[in-house]
């Protein structure tokens, strides 16, 4: 996971200044050389690292320690700020055409960055808000490019338009555009082609679909995993054509981070998305502050509810409160609970986000996913051995029903006896919950 080690290190410095009472300007000199060091070792570019220490340095010095806090969480609080501050503040939305207006948007990117599964991943992002989105494949030197788009667009349920590898891709940005004022399409996304390495007839390309067509929106896609080549590749497409955002790939196998950092510094363009792995669902809005604290290991509570509430069915979820707060819970919400817990990623990717469980930078020694989705399996297989009538009224469990159902889904009775156990600690835990809630409504009622 990308920041693994940064975060290591900082909570490393950040417990040492914890532990002391006062801070003297020492101590926050020694800390911030070591902060400093983490982010070199991040792989930020050089320049930005001396502004960030300066800008905390200047900030930490003489400033008035908050009601509350202690000197060590006031730096700590100020890092925080920093790095959000280093990263852009806000979350930039991508500017859509007011009203029923097309949207234009193109994709650049180096060959590879992850350009055409980032245009799908982005469609599926607009339809879900109610767009109707309209993929071109613009890329006509890799007849693979063009299947590729095909494939991930029929995936995401969004239409694609192709004129093959025989036009100019400004021509076919042309047709399409046609094309999408005829079908009622109010965004198209354009997936040009990448080169290996930056060069003129790249540029050139670009810059003609600019031309011949009003371009929106240009998006770059660069790849997290090259680091500070990324951030190089940003401000170089930057200054030949101009780009409005960024959207970062393959952060899921980034274990510095230094990309993600340094973009809008360098370039002055914000990250718009961040990839997180290579299903057409891994496409994450990015928000500095989340990022931020993730950064610093304090995990990403947001993320997690927004995660939660997006992909969980409402309507299931809103009955599932009901019944929790009527202590109507049986085995068949028990499996749909499971179901919506496989739908967000499974446990540990949920447990990872949790302040203190994980967090980008911490370590589960007791939540191995895989042992954990084979006890999922397990209980799946226990539920599914039951009679109907059974998962609605646990209590009929005597133990000549267990037998049968541990014989039935392939364990011991021991087995069972363990998951009706925990069955019924989880009533009697969601019998307390609800209260505990607050009011956002059912949507968000499970956590
Ligand atoms: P393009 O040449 O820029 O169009 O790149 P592709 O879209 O073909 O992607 C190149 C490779 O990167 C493919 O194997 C993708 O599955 C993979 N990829 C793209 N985005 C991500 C991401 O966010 N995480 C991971 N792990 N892989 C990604």
């Amino acid at each position: 996971m990308a920041f693994d080690s940064l975060t290591e290190k900082l909570q490393n410095v950040f417990k040492n200044l914890r532990s002391k009472g006062r801070l003297t300007e020492d101590d926050v000199k020694t800390a911030l050389k070591e902060v400093k060091m983490a982010l070199l070792e991040a792989d930020v570019n050089f320049k930005v690292v001396k502004g960030f220490i300066k800008s905390v340095q200047e900030r930490a010095v003489g400033q008035d320690v908050m009601n509350g806090l202690n000197p060590g969480q006031m730096v700590i609080k100020i890092v925080n700020e920093e790095l959000v501050n280093l990263m852009g503040s806000e979350t930039t939305e991508i500017q859509l055409q007011p009203g029923s207006a097309v949207t234009v948007i193109m994709m650049a990117g180096l060959q590879g960055a992850g350009k055409t599964t980032t245009t799908a991943k982005l469609a599926g992002k607009f339809k879900l808000k109610g767009k109707k989105p309209l993929l071109v494949a613009c890329d006509v030197y890799r007849p693979a490019a063009i299947k590729q788009l095909q494939i991930n667009g029929e995936k995401q349920g969004v239409e694609v338009f192709s004129m093959g590898d025989k036009n100019k891709p400004a021509d076919i940005a042309k047709a399409a555009l046609e094309h999408a004022r005829k079908n009622n399409n109010n965004i198209v996304i354009l997936d040009t082609a990448g080169r290996l390495h930056i060069d003129e007839d790249m540029m050139g390309e670009l810059q003609e679909i600019k031309e011949a067509v009003t371009v929106h929106q240009t998006i770059l896609v660069v790849d997290a995993m090259t680091g500070q080549d990324a951030v190089n590749v940003a401000g170089s497409f930057n200054e030949k054509i101009g780009i409005d955002g960024v959207i970062v790939t393959k952060l899921d196998g980034d274990t510095r981070g230094g990309a993600a950092l340094s973009i809008k510094a360098v370039t002055g363009r914000p990250i718009l998305y961040v990839g997180m792995g290579e299903k057409l669902s891994d496409l994450e809005q990015f928000y500095p502050d989340r990022m931020a604290s993730r950064i610093l290991g304090m995990g990403d509570v947001l993320t997690l509810i927004e995660k939660a509430g997006a992909e969980i069915d409402e309507e299931k979820a809103r009955q599932m409160t009901q019944k929790m707060k009527k202590a109507q819970f049986d085995f068949d919400d028990y499996l749909e609970s499971m179901n919506q817990m496989k739908k967000m990623g499974g446990l540990s990717s949920i447990m990872g986000m949790m302040p203190g469980l994980g967090g980008m930078g911490g370590k589960m020694p007791d939540l191995d996913n895989e042992e954990n989705e084979k006890r999922m399996a397990r209980m799946e297989a226990m539920i599914y051995s039951m009679t109907l009538e059974e998962r609605r009224n646990p209590d009929l469990l005597n133990p000549s029903r267990k037998h049968r159902i541990a014989k039935g889904a392939g364990v011991d009775i021991a087995e069972v006896n363990r998951m009706v156990k925990q069955f019924n600690e989880a009533k009697k835990m969601m019998k307390k919950l609800p209260g505990m809630m607050g009011g956002r409504g059912g949507k968000k009622g499970k956590f």
